[in-house]
Order: structure tokens, then sequence, then C-alpha cells
């Protein structure tokens, strides 16, 4: 059984510590703990320590979590693959949405978002070096995305989502988040105003930080191993 609470602060520790150790900010970095798969029961554990941010990839298993966990102070963020007949029910039930990729799916979130709720936050998931998931946007797409999505009026752009093929080398590591970086360096110059870059998991969240990470997506460091 995992220790929940203490994995939490460790967690936090390392977030901490790698912000000290890169010159960020203290505070810079939130921590956005992956809870699919993991039941509500141990997402209440979180939330007693102190965990406000959850991220979940499939759809109906995180509409029967946020409904038996209506705490208002709980912000659920999807990461998984946007369908696009998924689209009201992500933009009716989520406060932030990681990975979008293309217009048609970011035209939909913002029509179904509901009047009364602030707008939906996203972030545009890059596909840099054309990594071995195909999923995401090519780099030299991305502005012209961002550009299709600003005006529309449910939704607030925030940032660049990024899932890296695994490196176990630092260095290696480090050019996938540098470029994620740079690429939102290069939006900003052109007057949007982005402010995260959601880029880290269990394995790799040091490396992110140094290379600019405002958002980790952790999930194993927290909750254990996943079955399959
Ligand atoms: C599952 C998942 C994570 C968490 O990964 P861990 O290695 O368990 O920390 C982060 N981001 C995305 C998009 C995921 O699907």
């Amino acid at each position: 059984m995992e220790n929940i609470a203490e994995n939490l602060l460790k967690t936090r520790a390392r977030i901490v510590a790698a912000e000290q150790k890169y010159g960020r900010p203290a505070g810079s970095v939130s921590l956005l703990a992956v809870s699919k798969t993991h039941a509500a029961d141990t997402i209440r554990i979180a939330v007693a320590a102190g965990q406000h941010h959850f991220g979940e990839n499939y759809l109906q298993e995180a509409l029967e979590k946020i409904g038996v966990l209506p705490q208002a102070d709980l912000i659920w963020h999807f990461i998984g693959p946007v369908q696009t007949n998924k689209t009201r029910q992500l933009a009716e039930n989520f406060h932030w949405v990681h990975c979008v990729d293309r217009f048609k799916v970011a035209k939909r979130l913002s029509e179904s978002r509901p009047a009364h709720l602030a707008p939906l936050n996203i972030c545009i998931q890059v596909n840099i070096s054309g990594e071995s998931t195909k999923s995401g946007v090519a780099t030299e797409q991305v502005a012209e995305l961002a550009r299709q999505i600003l005006p529309l009026p449910g939704l607030s752009l925030r940032g660049l989502m990024v899932i890296p093929a695994p490196q176990t080398d630092f260095e290696l590591q480090r050019v996938a988040f540098r470029q994620t970086r740079l690429l939102m360096q290069e939006l900003n110059a052109t007057g949007m105003q982005l402010d995260t870059l959601s880029m880290g998991m269990s394995d790799d969240l040091e490396t992110a930080i140094a290379e600019g990470a405002t958002m980790v997506r952790i999930g194993t460091a927290i909750f254990g191993s996943r079955q399959t």
C-alpha cells in the first residue's frame, strides 16, 4: 500500500529542490497529480494531504470520480487524447484540457463551454522533433494553431504541453523540453501571453523544471504503479 501523503511530500520536495537548483522562482512550478486508474478514495487521501490539481486521461473514468468528489476547490485537468465526440463533456466538466492538437477540437470545446463558467484553460500539445508518440502538433504548425485558437471566446490558451520520448540521459531528455520552452518564447515574442509549460513526469520532472516547466504531471511517484 502506497503512502500517498508521504509520496506527495517527497514529490513536493523534489520540485522545491529543482526550483532551487535551476534558479527557478520559489513556487513557480505547480504539481498536477495524475490519478488515472486510481479510485476516488485514493484521490480523497491526496486531497486530505493538500493536493488540489488532478489529471485524468480517460473521460468515462474521470466523470465518475468528478461526480463523487464535488469539492469546489478541486481542479480537474484532462491530459488524455481528445476525441471530437467527447468535447462537450470535457468542456462541461473540466478546468483544463492539455492535449489540444487541432482547431476542430478547440472550436468545439469553445462552443460547448457553458457560459456561466470561466473560459476553459487549454494547452496545445506539441510533437517535438516528430517524437515516437504521434499525437501533438508539429513544431512549425503550432504558431498558426495558436493564432486560430486565441479569439475563441470559450477558451483561454495558456501554453504548451509535451510528452517527449523517454530518454535515460539527462542531456538528451533536456533537448525536447528546451525546444518546447523556446517555442513558447517565440510565440510570446509575437505578442501572445502564454504562461504554462506542461511538461515533466515522475521520471524526468527535474529535467523539465530545469528547462522551464510550470506544471509537472506526476502519477507513479505519488500513487504508485498503475494496474494495466
Ligand atoms: C500517465 C501520464 C502522466 C503521469 O506519468 P507518471 O510517469 O506516472 O508520472 C503524465 N502525463 C501524461 C500525459 C500521462 O498520460
